[in-house]
């Protein structure tokens, strides 16, 4: 089976919008991810849940979270594993990954809307760039990895 990282933040579940909002209703805090209870509420993309559930039930790819932690916010570590919970049930918090270095993870894919600053620039397998204009949602995905 092929080995698919999957990023949280801006891949996964809605990063901008909340920091976005969070400055509009509270403007005192200049760090809105510094917040507890920030990384918790944060909504998933458009589709992510359905494709990610897609590589879970294939026998084609392995898919693991891969994502890089809010240092500043010790709560960034355990709202990261509860919000895999509450989408993807407990069964898939045994694949969550938080390291500062997506680099260090062997792997087939890496599916990030960076690509650089954690990593990213040295991955070996293939980066799958989200976001971009090959693959602007989690549909051009799904049709590129075939699920
Ligand atoms: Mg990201």
């Amino acid at each position: 089976m092929k080995i698919v990282y999957i990023d949280m933040d801006d891949t996964l579940c809605n990063f901008k919008n909340s920091y976005k909002q969070s400055l509009i209703d509270r403007p005192e805090i200049t760090w809105p991810h510094s917040q507890c209870g920030f990384f918790v509420h944060l909504e998933p993309l458009p589709q992510a849940l359905e494709t990610v559930n897609l590589l879970i039930e294939s026998n084609k790819y392995d898919p693991y979270i891969l994502t890089s932690p809010s240092v500043r916010n010790p709560n960034s570590y355990i709202e990261k594993r509860i919000w895999i919970e509450q989408y993807f049930g407990l069964n898939f918090c045994k694949k969550l990954i938080i390291s500062p270095n997506k680099a260090l993870n062997i792997g087939d894919y890496l599916i990030d809307d960076n690509v650089q600053g954690k990593g990213q620039e040295n991955f070996q397998g293939e980066l799958i760039h989200f976001g971009s204009k090959a693959f602007p949602n989690w549909e051009s995905i799904a049709r590129y990895l075939e699920i």
